[in-house]
């Protein structure tokens, strides 16, 4: 029994989880998405709040521009760019026989400063939230302050005797862990036994406590005892993936500058030229922020699709089945073992998956082989180096543009929106991968697409 449940009954009334549970790539429609200004309303977090964690961003500039160096040039702002994928889409045509219409784009967040991963933007928003509200309340800030006065001993000395905790499957922790202690705070990241040595070394090289987790490949476990430790702790400040407002705002602001990029790009974006955006989707918050942020500045001609690892479908199994966090695809008798880092989770977070179902068009899923080949595409036609996780929004566009679920129609995209519509791919990390480690990636797609 499953959940009160036979598998067989199961699949009687949801026959999508018959691919889920053999492990088979598969797209899910939701019918069930409404116009954003309704569906908005879901999510309880506005447009001003996102606003207000632009201008917190705004207000660290300074401060990241003197201790970053590499982010000086953009004044502090860590953003990533916008880049054309024409031979990608080129290779993709020839590779899968298909046609494909519509322009392909790719969001670079692979390549965000500090951290290397779309994690740079949530992970060091809160930190940057936490360490405001610190400061302020230890007298160490004032409104109207230069920021740029945090790189002091002063500062250091106050945030020093605080603690930041966070679980990591380790694109998190990096960002938590660079940010955290570059401000002086002690910083503690707990681990599942998967994640990747150099994340680890990278950790403590920057003076941060990782905790492995030896028994556990469940990030979600690693999460939990991280919250235990923390919440036993008043000096301790956990940063919670699976539910926290902060992350998800930090995420929320990469919709703007997206849309300012697009703009000096000559992109249109309106219900004449869609604009389809794929995101890799772990516990939710990252996807589930920036398409906030989306959905908020493009309406209802933005349509946002999450991509799953095929061991990993938490979102779109908990979507689907309306159990949302009430559900873990180990439940299933899924494996949740994927190569895809921070993709590797079994269950969704409840409040992303709640909040934004009446928002997102979609939901699929992509095999390990698949992201490989991807991986060994993207170098090829593109010169781009990814992680595997990072490839998975290239198939979105023909999940689109191939699905037999009605949900074009529904969507009301006509064959002349979709000729012109624009397909963004989000890049979510590698520029950080060790060379070595990158090279046999590259290796294994390239061997994977010669069989
Ligand atoms: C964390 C992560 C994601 C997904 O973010 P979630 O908030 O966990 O859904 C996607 N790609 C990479 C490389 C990540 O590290």
């Amino acid at each position: 029994m499953i959940l009160g449940k036979t598998l067989e009954s199961w699949y009687a009334t949801h026959p999508l989880i018959r691919d889920l549970v053999e492990c088979q790539e598969t797209s899910w429609f939701n019918p069930g998405t409404a116009p954003a200004a309704d569906a908005l309303q879901d999510v309880g977090l506005t447009a001003d709040d996102v606003a207000d964690a632009s201008a917190r961003l705004a207000r660290f500039a300074p401060y990241i521009a003197r201790v970053f160096p590499e982010t000086a040039g953009s004044g502090g702002m860590i953003e990533s760019d916008i880049r054309p994928l024409r031979a990608l889409q080129q290779a993709l045509c020839q590779q899968y026989g298909v046609e494909l219409n519509g322009t392909m784009w790719l969001k670079t967040d692979s390549h965000l400063p500090i951290s290397g991963s779309i994690k740079a933007r949530g992970g060091i928003y809160e930190v940057l939230k936490h360490a405001e509200d610190v400061a302020l309340a230890g007298g160490l800030l004032r409104a109207g302050d230069d920021y740029a006065g945090l790189d002091s001993e002063q500062a250091r000395a106050l945030f020093s005797g605080r603690k930041i905790a966070v679980g990591s499957t380790g694109n998190l922790g990096l960002s938590i862990g660079i940010m955290g202690s570059t401000l002086g705070f002690q910083v503690i990241v707990h681990m599942s036994a998967d994640a990747r040595q150099w994340k680890k070394d990278k950790l403590r090289s920057h003076g941060v406590t990782v905790v492995e987790h030896e028994h556990t490949s469940d990030y979600s476990v690693a999460v939990a005892e991280g919250r235990r430790q923390a919440d036993a702790d008043p000096t301790c400040h956990f940063i919670d993936d699976e539910n926290s407002t902060n992350l998800f705002l930090g995420y929320a602001v990469a919709a703007e500058r997206l849309k300012a990029q697009l703009a000096s790009a000559g992109v249109v974006v309106d219900n004449e030229h869609p604009l389809f955006v794929y995101l890799p989707c772990g516990v939710g918050g990252g996807p589930g922020g920036v398409a906030f942020g989306l959905k908020l500045a493009f309406g209802d001609a933005v349509h946002c699709v999450f991509a799953e690892p095929t061991h990993s479908p938490c979102m779109l199994l908990g979507v689907y089945t309306g159990l949302h966090d009430e559900v873990s695809v180990q439940d299933f008798g899924i494996d949740n073992v994927t190569a895809a880092d921070g993709l590797a989770v079994g269950r969704a977070s409840g409040f992303v998956g709640k909040a934004m179902q009446r928002l997102l068009d979609g939901y699929y899923t992509v095999s390990d082989e698949s992201l490989y080949r991807l991986l060994a595409v993207m170098e090829q036609s593109e010169g781009v180096c990814l992680e595997p996780s990072a490839l998975a929004g290239v198939p979105g566009i023909m999940r689109v543009l191939g699905e037999q679920q009605g949900y074009r129609a529904r969507a009301g995209l006509s064959a002349q929106s979709l000729a012109q519509a624009t397909h963004l791919v989000w890049a979510t990390g590698g520029s950080m991968v060790p060379p070595d480690e990158m090279k046999a990636y590259l290796a294994k797609g390239r061997a994977l697409l010669e069989t």
